[in-house]
């Protein structure tokens, strides 16, 4: 475990509508635990920085954190700055024995739908080294979070509850599933938006905003840029 706590402002738990993530052009592959439920299922829960660059490189990530602490881990660089810390620990790697009891879990909630493997551990893994590792928490809490605000907010259910089903004829304004997640949550969030394999928007990714210690929603600090060109989405049928 790195010595020095990452500095860094909120989670994103991230959470993808698998109905998007198959339908694209490149596809998907079903995990070998079996074709996960309709629901949404965990990307990951990514710490992040409250401000990150717009342009003016490193500057506010080092305003934020002081510089003494920037050279501490890597960080992603990207068109807009340092936004978020990512790999701190390579040497700290996800122990499924650490995890145990949330395997189960973990399967149903968090199962990779990428064609890699078909092993979800390998996503679990992943997403631990890149994110988790940053995030100030053990393995088994990281996880446990991510699990536990899932459960406590069931965004296919807030969705239904206002009239927005998995369809692949309906389409639903962006503003229609802003509304409803942030009045089914209490919080707003981010909406992420691609592509299905003939081109029409659909609601791809939910961003939950999470306080530092994993626990609890909050309202989004930042708007990211929604990728939803067209007002109208889909919720594809999965
Ligand atoms: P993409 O470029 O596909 O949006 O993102 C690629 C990867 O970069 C994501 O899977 C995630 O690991 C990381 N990433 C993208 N956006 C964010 C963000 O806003 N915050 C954090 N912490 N990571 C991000
Ligand atoms: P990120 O986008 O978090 O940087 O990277 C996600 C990584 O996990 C990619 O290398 C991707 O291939 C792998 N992966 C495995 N299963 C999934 C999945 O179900 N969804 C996404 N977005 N990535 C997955």
């Amino acid at each position: 475990v790195s010595s020095v706590a990452e500095k860094f402002d909120f989670f994103y738990l991230v959470q993808q509508w698998p109905g998007s993530f198959c339908d694209t052009r490149q596809g998907c592959c079903f995990p070998d635990t079996g074709k996960p439920a309709a629901e949404f299922g965990i990307h990951g829960l990514w710490p992040n920085y409250a401000k990150c660059g717009r342009g003016r490189g490193e500057e506010l990530a080092s305003a934020v954190l002081g510089e003494d602490d920037v050279a501490f881990f890597s960080g992603a660089v990207g068109r807009r700055g340092k936004c978020w810390p990512e790999f701190c620990d390579d040497g700290n790697a996800l122990s499924l024995w650490e995890v145990r009891d949330l395997v189960a879990s973990l399967n149903r909630n968090w199962p990779t739908l990428s064609c890699k493997s078909g092993r979800s551990f390998e996503f679990w893994s992943y997403e631990w080294k890149k994110h988790g590792t940053c995030s100030n928490l053990a393995q088994h809490d990281y996880f446990a979070r991510a699990l536990a605000i899932k459960a406590a907010y069931n965004l296919t259910a807030i969705l239904a509850g206002a009239g927005i089903v998995p369809s692949d004829t309906a389409t639903y304004s962006l503003s229609s599933v802003r509304d409803a997640i942030a009045q089914g949550t209490g919080f707003t969030a981010n909406l992420e938006c691609n592509r299905d394999a003939d081109g029409n928007a659909q609601l791809f990714q939910v961003y939950q905003c999470v306080d530092r210690q994993g626990k609890k929603l909050i309202d989004c600090p930042l708007s990211m840029p929604t990728k939803c060109s067209s007002d109208q989405l889909k919720l594809p049928l999965f």
